[in-house]
């Protein structure tokens, strides 16, 4: 049996690799298993939101992890949110008097390898490949598949901690187990990811200090800025238009052509800047946006979840990633307050459960605001992806 400082986290991802960080500084034994290669080997397969703005918040739980310097050397920095008018014109809304107060844009194929090195670096060996199955929580084994050739692999744990993210399968084994009461919500809006490559003289092609935005009532544009002088661009638009509405849908958006002719009429200060507009449009399928929402978050000091695997949310104010990070931190604090893993979760949840609860609302209430007042949508925008 694992000894009582030993912990399994399921998931590599931003939580998982910033968790084992900070519980190998405090003397824990951490072992991480993660469904995909490795990111530093392969090629990143990143399938979802490839830059990220990251926040005050954020920013406090990597300092405590001591890769705050490490992160910043990639990040830019985002004073404000640029705002695209249809005709052209755009304004800057800064987002507050100096650059003290700004966000900044993260790659997630930069973060993730940085974060992970310094996981490693720290302690926590991580085994790439190992899909988490199924859990035998009375026995402490779990059954991990490589999707390679299907292979089993059994291990045995004594603690559980679910950094597997919004499809977690840990929290999947926890529900079948324990009943823990699970609902996700879906938006009837998503998304599609396109890249803005750098200008011929190697530059950004747009001003790279702001979060860029062309809002558009019930749908819109998004891009954030990347160190390699690349602007990630995000397409959120319904997946069915409201009956006579005239707006565009994933529905009806589908071909090369059809994405031309919205960004010709949408978007068009965009369209000369994504020269792959029509290759990607078609070649990436459209993301779903949910909300999860979940009554319990561990189960005694067996199982525990972090991050999206507890609460995941529409990215409308830019916290998801953010407030996984500061989850990590609460629970490696109530780990050291508390005599027993169990007591420790249980304080965890008590303390972040009311938190992600609020974000995850913030986050909805300005996606129905949004989608609902068209025309203050400017209004509306400036209240999206804020400080925190
Ligand atoms: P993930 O980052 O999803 O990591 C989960 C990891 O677990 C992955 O590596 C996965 O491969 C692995 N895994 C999954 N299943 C298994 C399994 N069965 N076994 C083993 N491993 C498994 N947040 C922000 O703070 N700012 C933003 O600007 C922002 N923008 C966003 C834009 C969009 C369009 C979206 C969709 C999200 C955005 N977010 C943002 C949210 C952010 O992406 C997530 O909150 C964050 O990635 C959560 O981190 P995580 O570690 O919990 O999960």
């Amino acid at each position: 049996m694992p000894g009582e400082r030993e912990l399994v986290l399921v998931g590599a991802g931003l939580a998982g690799c910033l968790l084992a960080i900070l519980l190998c500084r405090r003397g824990w034994k951490v072992t991480v298993y993660e469904r995909r290669g490795d990111p530093r080997v392969k090629g990143y397969e990143s399938g979802r939101s490839i830059n990220l703005a990251l926040a005050e918040r954020g920013r406090h739980a990597l300092e405590q992890a001591g890769v705050l310097e490490a992160v910043m050397r990639q990040a830019v920095m985002m004073r404000g949110r640029m705002v695209h008018g249809r005709d052209g014109p755009t304004r800057l809304h800064r987002y507050g008097r100096d650059d003290s107060e700004v966000i900044w844009s993260v790659h997630r194929a930069d973060l993730n390898p940085t974060l992970l090195e310094a996981a490693e670096r720290a302690g926590a060996p991580v085994h790439f490949h190992r899909r988490l199955h199924t859990v035998d929580f009375d026995a402490g084994y779990a059954r991990l598949i490589d999707d390679r050739d299907d292979q089993p692999h059994d291990i045995r744990f004594r603690t559980l901690v679910g950094t597997d993210g919004a499809g977690s399968a840990l929290r999947a084994a926890m529900v079948r187990k324990a009943g823990l009461v699970e609902r996700t919500e879906f938006l009837d809006h998503s998304y599609k990811e396109l890249t803005i490559p750098p200008a011929a003289d190697g530059g950004f092609r747009m001003e790279p200090h702001a979060l860029h935005i062309w809002p558009r009532g019930r749908y819109m544009c998004i891009a954030l800025p990347n160190d390699e002088r690349t602007f990630t661009v995000t397409v959120f638009l319904p997946n069915q238009a409201a009956p006579g509405s005239g707006d565009p849908c994933f529905a009806s958006v589908r071909s090369g052509a059809e994405v031309r002719a919205l960004f010709d009429r949408d978007f068009p200060d965009a369209l000369p800047l994504i020269p792959d507009l029509e290759r990607d449009w078609e070649h990436h399928p459209p993301g779903l946006l949910g909300t999860l929402y979940l009554d319990r978050w561990h189960l005694d000091g067996r199982a525990v979840l972090v991050g999206d695997a507890a609460h995941a949310m529409v990215p409308f104010h830019g916290q998801g990633m953010n407030c996984a990070f500061e989850d990590c931190l609460a629970m490696v604090e109530a780990m050291e307050r508390h005599g027993s893993l169990e007591a420790a979760f249980a304080a965890y949840e008590v303390e972040r459960k009311p938190n992600a609860a609020a974000i995850q609302a913030m986050a909805l209430e300005n996606y129905i605001e949004m989608r609902d007042r068209v025309d203050d949508a400017g209004f509306q925008l400036q209240r999206e992806l804020e400080l925190a």
